[in-house]
């Protein structure tokens, strides 16, 4: 392929990790082409850097962070723009709450289709072969585009991202026009105050409707501390208000692909399971040895887990100091 865009999103002052996903995800079907990167969210020159030790050779900067004006409406006119000025042969987005927010809205402009919460690509005779889950994460479907450019959103924490020895980038500071802005965003109001984002964390310890209280919670908070990691949780949790909806983990929460998962009074329902199924070791501490959540986990503990939460907590606090 001769030119793929690979979008890249910076938050809070910080390139994504899932931006390097995606340029490595591009790289794979390159074969030679070259890699334009935008980056979404920044202006600074030191990140477009960073992702041209991941491939990049052209990274556009588009940063609306201090103007008013709804960021995924403007970033799709700078997606616009770019795709008219680049005519790229495939684009590759994240498929984060921006990229699920900006893709579609960039597919409908230019016409294209769009495969979304693509995990894994192949070149079979010579064309792009997305692989998706569908059912909950119970089977994956295999995609390629009939018609228009392969378009897909990448899920995150799936693909290994690998620098390049490349590192000579050409910066471009993209001038959005602002025409048609039909919404805005007055203000931004933050949910979770934990430094570490549940969808990029390593660790991840989740509680469910078991924990039985937002006091409850505080364990599980605790140990997510320790581990450097986030604190989720299922629907039920959610719904019982022991926490915020924004850690919900499943099907219509966030999907996670940590290094640990430790789910913590969870029975291990199909919509919960397909948020977090592809954890790389699940430990699950239920009381009952029949819960399904145990036919997924690496590590099962039967046990109540306000004797084993604390007892982890405390063991790990003897061995980390
Ligand atoms: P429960 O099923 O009530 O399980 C609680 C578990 O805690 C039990 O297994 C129990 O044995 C254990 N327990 C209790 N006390 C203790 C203790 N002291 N120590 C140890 N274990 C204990 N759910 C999601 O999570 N994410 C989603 O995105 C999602 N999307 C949905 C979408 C749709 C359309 C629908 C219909 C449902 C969705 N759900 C989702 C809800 C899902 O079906 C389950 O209802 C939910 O996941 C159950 O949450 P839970 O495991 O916390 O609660």
């Amino acid at each position: 392929m001769e030119t793929i865009l690979a979008v890249a999103e910076a938050k809070d002052g910080n390139v994504r990790k899932i931006s390097y996903e995606v340029l490595t995800a591009a790289r794979s079907m390159s074969s030679g082409g070259q890699i334009v990167a935008i980056l979404l969210g920044s202006d600074s020159h030191e990140h477009a850097d960073s992702l041209g030790e991941y491939g990049a050779k052209t990274v556009y900067l588009v940063n609306t962070q201090n103007e008013v004006g709804d960021t995924s409406v403007l970033f799709a006119e700078a997606l616009q723009q770019l795709i008219e000025q680049i005519r790229p042969n495939a684009i590759l987005m994240p498929h984060t709450a921006l990229g699920k927010d900006v893709a579609p809205r960039v597919a409908a402009r230019h016409g294209l289709g769009l495969v979304s919460d693509v995990i894994d690509i192949q070149i079979v005779d010579g064309e792009v072969v997305f692989t998706r889950p569908i059912y909950a994460g119970k089977a994956f479907e295999k995609r390629k585009m009939t018609s228009g450019l392969p378009f897909a959103t990448i899920r995150p924490n799936n693909i290994r991202p690998e620098r390049t020895t490349h590192t000579e980038v050409n910066k471009v500071d993209l001038k959005v026009h602002r025409k048609d802005l039909r919404t805005v965003v007055k203000e931004v109001v933050r949910k979770t105050t934990s430094t570490v984002d549940l969808t990029e964390a390593k660790v991840v310890v989740s509680g469910g409707r078991g924990v039985k209280s937002s006091e409850g919670f505080k364990l599980l908070q605790e140990l997510a501390d320790l581990l450097g990691g986030a604190v989720g949780a299922s629907r039920g949790a959610c719904d019982a208000e022991y926490c915020d909806y924004s850690l919900q983990i499943g099907q219509t929460g966030k999907v996670i692909t940590p290094d640990l998962y430790i789910a913590a009074g969870i029975s291990g329902a199909i919509q919960h399971v397909a948020g977090m199924s592809n954890s790389k070791v699940i430990i699950a501490i239920n009381k009952d040895p029949e819960a399904p959540i145990f036919q997924i986990a690496d590590y099962g503990i039967v046990g109540d887990l306000f004797e084993v939460i604390p007892m982890l907590t405390e063991e790990l606090k003897q061995t980390l100091t």
